[in-house]
């Protein structure tokens, strides 16, 4: 595909393809790990504050001072260790920018969220993928060896499985002179963070999101942790591209989200005690379903394969994520909605599988 206005290089892109976002129909939606709650009511009170009006007549602070120190204190963390970004995918943009830029490549499981090929696609960074493991786990010893640096969810997207602090401790030992991030978009499900090794190593970037654990997908705020070094070096990168990425009401409705940690607690609990009876079902219905930290679960039917199930469940108004790639095609990623959702999700389930006993066209 080229185009004679574009610049040459546009033609090269491989953009990124997000889940599915259906206009009108009314799915239930269970394909982009969206949160099935309504976010924090203390956040979107802000919305209705006085100082608004006056608030988005002028640019917001450049620097997010307020959300970075509220981020600071949820995390246990110095305002200077944070960075705030439009979305995580942002973070991430410019981290791959600001420190993977270099002659070795960096490295990231086979199986992993698809945006960090687009990424080094985009800005021209070689990359390595170590195979997860048969079970999906991540073999640190495969990390070893000149990098750019290392990038991993923890826990992983899409198979939910999470890796250990001391094994990422092990990863950041590896690479002492490169910076090893870890993508916590899902840390708030039940996983144990690495924000609290910020101190001990200079080379880890934490980075996370207030799209799933918050219910604030549609805000667009991310941030990273990092000693101040690292912040600084992903704010040269925002400063030479957008000053302003996050908006008054992000900052506001942001600052306010992330300090209600009662409603952090009580819905993360919910997701969590819906994930491990869903889990539980899943395998009453004769599926494969790998261990998930996360909110959703990678799970592989057996006796059909995942894409008529994807199929059909469509059909019954239900949308989960099938991913046509190698090794992961006979599965398929269903976020953890509300309870009534997943009821309905299992007994779609019930109706599309073949009955116990019976074998149909794998
Ligand atoms: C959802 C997700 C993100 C992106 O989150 P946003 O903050 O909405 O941009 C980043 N990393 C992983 C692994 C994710 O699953």
């Amino acid at each position: 595909m080229t185009n004679p206005f574009w610049s040459p290089a546009l033609a090269d892109l491989q953009p990124y393809v997000p889940g599915e976002q259906p206009r009108g129909r009314k799915l239930i939606k269970l394909n982009t790990n969206e949160n099935p709650y309504p976010p924090s009511e203390h956040a979107m009170a802000t919305l209705a504050s006085p100082t608004l009006p006056e608030a988005l007549r002028r640019y917001p602070d450049p620097e997010s001072v307020e959300l970075c120190a509220a981020i600071a204190s949820h995390c246990g963390v110095k305002p200077e260790q944070v960075f705030v970004g439009n979305g995580s995918d942002e973070v991430l943009a410019h981290a791959f920018y600001s420190f993977f830029r270099r002659e070795e490549p960096l490295l990231f499981p086979d199986i992993t969220y698809s945006f960090y090929p687009v990424y080094c696609n985009l800005y021209g960074i070689d990359y390595c993928t170590p195979a997860l493991r048969e079970d999906f786990t991540v073999d640190v010893d495969d990390y070893a060896g000149p990098a750019a640096g290392v990038i991993l969810p923890n826990p992983n997207a899409p198979t939910g499985r999470i890796l250990p602090l001391d094994e990422i401790e092990r990863l950041l030992q590896l690479h002492p002179a490169r910076v090893v991030a870890v993508d916590e978009a899902y840390i708030d499900f039940g996983g144990d963070s690495a924000a609290a090794l910020i101190d001990r190593y200079p080379n880890l970037l934490v980075i996370r999101t207030l799209s799933k654990s918050h219910a604030l997908a549609g805000l667009r705020l991310g941030y990273a942790l990092g000693q101040s070094h690292l912040i600084e070096g992903l704010q040269r990168t925002k400063n030479s591209f957008n000053s302003y990425p996050i908006d008054s009401v992000a900052q506001q409705l942001g600052a306010a989200a992330i300090t209600d940690e009662a409603w952090l607690e009580e819905t993360s609990d919910k997701v969590m005690a819906t994930r491990s009876r869903v889990a539980e079902a899943l395998h009453e219905l004769d599926f494969e379903v790998v261990p998930s930290m996360a909110n959703f679960v990678l799970a592989r039917p057996r006796g059909m394969s995942a894409e008529a199930v994807y199929g059909g469940l469509r059909e019954h108004g239900i949308l989960v994520r099938y991913f046509n790639k190698p090794r992961i095609s006979e599965y398929l990623r269903i976020s953890i909605g509300t309870d009534e959702e997943m009821d309905a999700l299992l007994d779609a389930l019930r109706e599309i599988l073949p009955a116990p006993g019976t074998s149909q066209n794998r």
